[in-house]
């Protein structure tokens, strides 16, 4: 058995353009039954769009998805929530109104859970959705999504705009989700949630996946060989070819090479140049992301990506 016929998700060679934009380029991974699959990714990398294509709201150019080892078709839904980004929510209507349509619409809606969403996120559900703020209208969709107890989860930045607390909440709700046998795909610019709730991790840049695997095995495997010099970095030639190095950070006298696997090798090379110091690090999911995609990103928006 491989691991498409294991996988609840299964994504395979899906791209998609926007007249000359390339949003999703040859997108694959497979997302295990009861896993947390965190999407990381730059502003426009791709992830709402590999979303959208997933579930027929876009139209891929090419690629494969089979949701519950199908294609997409309308049975598909009856067990899956998905959450966009923007909200979906009737401005005119209240929470009581979009819980009663979401009963309506899913066999597998629970009542007393969604009660008790409704007070874990402190909603008043008499309250219009027009008149809710931003982070009570997620709080609402994501009452809705996790009321109808679904086998799949496809959340969009679940939460943003959400208090810390009741980001904390999300977090738990979809480690909790995946323990009971869901499977979870979601996307998210905080890597430290990512960090914390993911087992499995991608990362898009401009359509592509340019990481992915497990994220223990991932943190073991990325390490990060920092070293200074005293007046400044000499030029250390060939390192930034070396095929395990993915990428080499210079600034003044400190040098930084965030390297993939054994890492004594590349310490040995930058030894050889005589350092003031030098060490052997494992690299965080911020700094893998850092090194796939560049320190542009990270240095603009600190934590959040
Ligand atoms: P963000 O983190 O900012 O939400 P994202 O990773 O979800 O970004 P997408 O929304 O998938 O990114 O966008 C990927 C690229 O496709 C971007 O360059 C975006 O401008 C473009 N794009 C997305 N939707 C459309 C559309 N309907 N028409 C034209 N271009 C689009």
């Amino acid at each position: 058995m491989n691991a498409t016929d294991m996988a609840v998700i299964s994504v395979k060679n899906l791209s998609k353009r926007y007249g000359r934009i390339i949003a999703a380029s040859d997108v694959t991974f497979d997302i295990p039954k009861g896993s947390i699959f965190g999407l990381l990714g730059t502003n426009g990398a791709g992830k709402t769009t590999t979303f959208k294509c997933m579930l027929g709201l876009a139209r891929a150019d090419s690629g494969m998805v089979l949701l519950g080892g199908a294609p997409l078709r309308p049975k598909t839904f009856e067990e899956l929530s998905y959450v966009p980004e923007t909200s979906a929510l009737y401005d005119w209507m209240t929470g009581r109104d979009h819980l009663e349509f979401t009963r309506r619409a899913f066999r597998r809606y629970a009542a007393g859970r969604a009660r008790e969403l409704l007070e874990l996120f402190g909603l008043d559900p008499m309250r219009k959705a027009g008149k809710l703020s931003k982070g009570q209208q997620s709080a609402l969709a994501l009452t809705m999504a996790f009321s109808i107890r679904p086998r799949m989860l496809v959340l969009d930045e679940p939460s943003s705009g959400l208090d810390p607390l009741h980001q904390r909440h999300v977090l738990d709700l979809m480690i909790d989700a995946a323990a009971g046998g869901a499977t979870v795909l979601f996307s998210s610019h905080q890597i430290g949630q990512v960090e914390r709730a993911a087992d499995h991790v991608a990362i898009l840049h401009q359509g592509k996946i340019v990481v992915q695997g497990e994220v223990d095995q991932l943190k073991a495997s990325e390490k990060i060989v920092e070293a200074t010099f005293d007046p400044h970095v000499p030029a250390l030639d060939g390192l930034d070819a070396d095929p395990n190095v993915r990428r080499v950070m210079r600034n003044g006298r400190m040098i930084r090479a965030f390297v993939r696997g054994n890492a004594d090798e590349v310490a040995r090379r930058i030894n050889v140049a005589s350092p003031t110091s030098i060490r052997v690090l494992d690299q965080n999911l911020e700094d893998i992301f850092v090194a796939a995609v560049g320190a542009q990103a990270s240095s603009a928006a600190g934590r959040e990506v």
